[in-house]
């Protein structure tokens, strides 16, 4: 059954203190109001991961990381492995994050070894892809991103397909405060949609959930989770206030 999931990407932000005090807060708000379907994913900076996991151990709140080595040991100074995120009980781990693509050069290939660590540690990829404003201008952005789709993760057999989830991330919207609209974000969700129909058939193109993520709100989230095919949101800046997170994760 295709899962609708509400994931939080605190990127890198909040001290110790106020990681706890933030998820203090969501479990309170979680307290009598928890779903299944929805399920709520905070990834945290890597610090506070095993403080994330430690205290949602209870809840129905999973914990993710924001990124891995795609080494399995060794020497790697300064790398966090797949097993070591496996070890401390994480469920996800955000993979090719744009901000990853354009600030540390992740390339499809990387992106590919990268998705293929994580399921081998039984780690399920929330997989980005998007487009820069400029190629949404020059009307290539549903070629941008099968292609993002197409080398990084269609390598893998429909099985370890099934474990991935897929968060269209336009460029220009994340953190600009300029969102998609429900109609752009559908169009780019049923066109993926159809790409993994092609790949894997019908049942896993029914089965994957595919994120939105872009200057998703409190305000927002209810049109853009009504779209048929948009399963949940990946959510930068309105993740990191208790109630505007929790405000989304209430959204469907
Ligand atoms: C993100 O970074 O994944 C994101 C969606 O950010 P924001 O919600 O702040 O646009």
């Amino acid at each position: 059954m295709r899962k609708k999931i509400v994931a939080g990407n605190w990127k890198m932000n909040k001290s110790f203190q106020e990681a706890e005090e933030l998820i203090e807060d969501l479990l309170d708000l979680m307290e009598d109001n928890a779903l299944e379907n929805p399920e709520m994913v905070i990834c945290t900076p890597f610090p506070y991961l095993e403080l994330a996991t430690d205290m949602t151990d209870e809840s129905l709140i999973s914990v993710g990381a924001q990124n891995v080595s795609e080494h399995e040991s060794g020497a790697y100074t300064g790398e966090v492995s797949a097993s070591m995120l496996n070890s401390i009980g994480l469920n996800y781990c955000i993979v090719g994050h744009s901000e990853r693509r354009k600030y540390f050069n992740e390339s499809s290939q990387l992106l590919k070894e990268k998705v293929d660590v994580l399921l081998n540690h039984n780690i399920q990829p929330i997989f980005c892809c998007g487009e820069l404003i400029e190629e949404r201008e020059k009307e290539i952005h549903f070629d941008i991103v099968k292609t993002q789709i197409t080398e990084s993760l269609f390598h893998l057999n429909k099985e370890a397909f099934e474990n991935v989830v897929i968060a269209y991330e336009p460029v220009w919207a994340i953190g600009t405060g300029v969102t998609a609209t429900a109609g752009q974000a559908q169009e780019m969700h049923a066109f993926i949609r159809n790409l993994i129909k092609e790949q894997y058939g019908e049942e896993t193109a029914n089965n994957i959930s595919i994120l939105y993520g872009g200057s998703c709100n409190a305000k927002n989230a209810r049109e853009l989770f009504a779209n048929p095919d948009v399963d949940g949101g990946l959510i930068g800046g309105a993740s990191l206030k208790a109630d505007d997170f929790y405000h989304i994760y209430k959204s469907f």
